[in-house]
């Protein structure tokens, strides 16, 4: 039984890109505004966010991650998992390597979706949303739109 002092509901795990921190598209704050999470969450930054969960190898950067939501869980005793890939993420080349935005869209949604089968394999209780950010430009300032894949 965990504390409630301790006691968190949701994880998020995210790309490390600074275009996603706050003053920029801040995610969080994105997040929190189109009421995907309350404002109090577990995060896991890391570069390429579900990229090393839906590789087929369980490599050190997969076991890393597996581990680390495993801490969510054991101790904060999280129900819910929020993974979060984005547009232009140069973890996968950018959005340079797809020659049409709906391509690039429908990559991620088969990464994320890889990545969502590897934490339910590992956490058959948790629930797991599915995100893609979507970067945009506009005059100087970075936008993030969140679509529910
Ligand atoms: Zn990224």
């Amino acid at each position: 039984m965990i504390k409630d002092t301790y006691f968190c509901r949701t994880c998020i795990i995210y790309c490390m890109d600074w275009r996603l921190s706050p003053g920029k598209a801040d995610i969080e704050k994105a997040l929190i505004k189109n009421n995907i999470t309350e404002p109090v969450f577990d995060r896991i930054i890391i570069g390429g966010a579900g990229k090393n969960l839906a590789a087929e190898n369980l490599s050190e950067e997969k076991k890393f991650l597996l581990a680390q939501i495993g801490i969510a869980v054991k101790f904060h005793g999280i129900e819910k998992l929020i993974l979060i890939n984005h547009t232009d993420c140069l973890a996968y080349g950018g959005s340079k390597k797809h020659s049409t935005t709906e391509l690039e869209e429908a990559f991620h949604t088969d990464e994320l979706e890889l990545a969502a089968n590897a934490v339910k394999m590992n956490f058959p209780k948790l629930s797991v949303e599915k995100y893609l950010a979507e970067l945009k430009q506009k005059e100087q300032e970075w936008e993030v739109k969140l679509l529910r894949k």
